[in-house]
């Protein structure tokens, strides 16, 4: 059994920021964080540990309370940008969540910093939702690699047997995907779909890196090892 856990933003679609925007008018409208004029960059990271670093930015604590109501905005805003946006599922991942999830020797998770509600608005808009059974999300840890154990964990949980983590591909856009992929011993694609090109990721030392999946033949190759 081989398990692939795949990112979602820059990995499996582009929303066209319909996401960082919703996220962005959340923070002003209920902590009134001006993010436009400060910036920030958000990819590969999680959501919580955004709304951490923001808020501690703005000398302001992020308690659950607030949390509360700030996720609420931004899972209404989500819902209401990802249709007005020219959004997109990225090159060949359709075609290979359908190879993939064919096969009964492949579990297919996710690995995700958004929030469990905001990856499941996302991928149902897209269509892709049905692919996923169980996964890692953002809502309760800043880092990505306590995401990473929660996503092996669930992968049990589901699967009802021990993983080791050679068994485990992590897919991704970002350095934090493959740092979290070695967190959990885990081998590492990186894709360079999202922000990030071919040398930055490079650096990051994935065992395999390609600069989209619309052709994943390398990638088969790769999780038939
Ligand atoms: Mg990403």
């Amino acid at each position: 059994m081989k398990i692939c856990l795949f990112d979602i933003d820059g990995t499996l679609v582009n929303t066209a920021g319909a996401g960082k925007d919703a996220m962005i008018d959340s923070f002003q409208s209920t902590a009134g964080i001006d993010v436009q004029t400060t910036g920030v960059r958000v990819s590969g990271k999680t959501d919580r540990g955004i709304a951490t670093e923001l808020f501690g930015d703005a000398g302001k604590q992020l308690t659950e309370d607030v949390w509360e109501k700030f996720l609420s905005s931004y899972m209404a805003g989500l819902a209401r940008n990802l249709p007005l946006r020219q959004g997109r599922v990225l090159p060949g991942i359709v075609e290979l969540l359908d190879q993939l999830a064919e096969r009964e020797d492949i579990a297919l998770g996710l690995l995700t910093g958004n929030v469990a509600q905001g990856a499941y608005l996302k991928l149902t808009h897209y269509d892709l939702m049905h692919h996923f059974a169980f996964g890692g999300y953002g809502d309760l840890h800043p880092d990505r690699n306590d995401v990473a154990q929660a996503a092996k964990d669930a992968c049990e949980s589901h699967l009802g047997q021990a993983v080791a983590g050679d068994q485990i591909w992590v897919i991704g856009d970002t350095a934090n995907d493959v740092r979290c992929a070695r967190h959990i011993g885990a081998k590492a694609l990186a894709v360079a779909t999202g922000v990030f090109d071919r040398d930055v990721l490079a650096q990051s030392e994935p065992d395999l890196l390609m600069d989209d999946l619309a052709d994943a033949a390398e990638f088969l190759d790769a999780l038939a090892q």
